[in-house]
């Protein structure tokens, strides 16, 4: 971990230190409100519930202080995404996004911005500079992207959006502040859901909207307000104390990736396995780089549907679930979902569990394929 996020890491769970009077409690106080005592001029302090929250704030100013950068939280990681398109876009635009990343944000560019007349064109991740950006009000990138983790190179592709003179959003879900920084690399805005590693214990959907540029914190603030869809105090207040763990999850679950990785990538029943940080995986070098660690997915193929499942339903220590980021390692055939993938493919999700125990049961899983 680099320096400045040793210092910020540490400096996480101490951010309330300095608002804190005597007989305070020190763990974030849940504020459920939709009206406050507001006598007066109406300026100045919380007002009404889709205005503003403390829970709402304080889980700001902790995903804030890890990115760098001013947050704005939403109660999903794709209410994120749509502030940004939606706050940002209008009539006439066009916008690139990754053809293998979440698919969802590109059905909500076809489905939803194309009725309003932004035209959305798509290009693969690992080939995302070729091409060029000539045109394009936003680009949109993800890096690892999902589920077949492919990266590109995000100071390059920042510069030429910027000389095009558009803006670039990075979706970082899957790599988190402590994985990797893109506003640090020329990035715009960086979106991402906290639904899965930094609540961490799969029970909240949320999301945030990073940026240092504040009429765009501006504009989606006021997207927030106006379109309504805002976090649930409760909600925030969880990912206000996953958050708190964060660092030490993440470091477990990709230090557990690092080791399973080149051993699930030896076993006879695995092929096409994709893992940034083993050698020789395309994402590799570029990795090194631009990445602070390699994650916590692995992606692999296990030749059918069948022998997929079996693998998933067979290992002990392993749900079978859509998602990811969590303390408990899961599984998913991606297919299912629609991504453009083969029957067998798997995304895994590797959580916090001691390596060695998960790799036991995900070998004797594996071993019983052709058993
Ligand atoms: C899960 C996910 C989202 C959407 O987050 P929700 O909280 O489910 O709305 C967006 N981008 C990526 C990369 C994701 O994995």
């Amino acid at each position: 971990m680099s320096e400045t996020m040793k210092a910020r890491a540490a400096s996480l769970a101490h951010l309330r230190r300095s608002k804190l009077g005597v007989g305070d409690p020190i763990p974030v106080p849940l504020t459920m409100a939709s009206i406050y005592h507001a006598p007066g001029d109406a300026t100045g302090f919380n007002q009404y519930g889709r205005f503003s929250n403390a829970n709402w704030s304080a889980t700001e100013e902790m995903l804030g202080h890890l990115e760098g950068a001013p947050c704005v939280a939403f109660p999903s990681g794709m209410g994120a995404i749509s502030a940004a398109f939606f706050a940002l876009l209008k009539t006439g635009d066009r916008i690139l996004v990754a053809s293998d990343g979440y698919h969802t944000t590109r059905i909500l560019a076809d489905r939803f911005l194309g009725a309003f007349g932004v035209k959305t064109d798509v290009r693969p991740t690992a080939s995302f500079l070729d091409g060029g950006f000539q045109g394009y009000r936003l680009v949109f990138i993800e890096s690892p992207s999902n589920p077949t983790l492919d990266i590109c190179n995000i100071a390059a592709v920042a510069d030429a959006v910027h000389k095009a003179g558009g803006l670039l959003i990075v979706d970082n879900t899957t790599m988190t502040p402590f994985g990797q920084r893109p506003l640090d690399l020329g990035a715009d805005i960086v979106v991402a859901a906290d639904t899965k590693a930094p609540n961490g214990h799969s029970d909240v959907l949320f999301g945030h909207v990073a940026s240092r540029d504040p009429d765009i914190v501006a504009a989606v603030t006021e997207w927030r307000q106006n379109a309504g869809g805002i976090p649930g105090p409760f909600e925030a207040w969880l990912v206000h104390r996953g958050l708190e763990t964060l660092e030490l999850r993440f470091d477990r679950m990709c230090s557990t990736a690092e080791i399973i990785a080149p051993r699930l990538n030896a076993h006879p029943a695995v092929s096409g396995l994709r893992f940034p940080g083993l050698e020789g995986d395309p994402s590799h070098n570029l990795a090194r780089v631009q990445m602070d660690r390699f994650g916590f997915l692995i992606s692999f193929d296990l030749g059918s549907e069948e022998r997929a499942e079996a693998f998933i339903n067979g290992c002990e220590l392993m749900h079978a679930a859509t998602s990811f980021g969590g303390v408990h390692t899961v599984a998913e055939r991606r297919l299912r979902r629609g991504d453009a993938v083969t029957p067998g493919f798997v995304r895994l999700s590797v959580g916090c569990e001691p390596a060695e125990e998960l790799w036991t049961a995900m070998k004797a899983s594996l071993d019983r394929l052709d058993g």
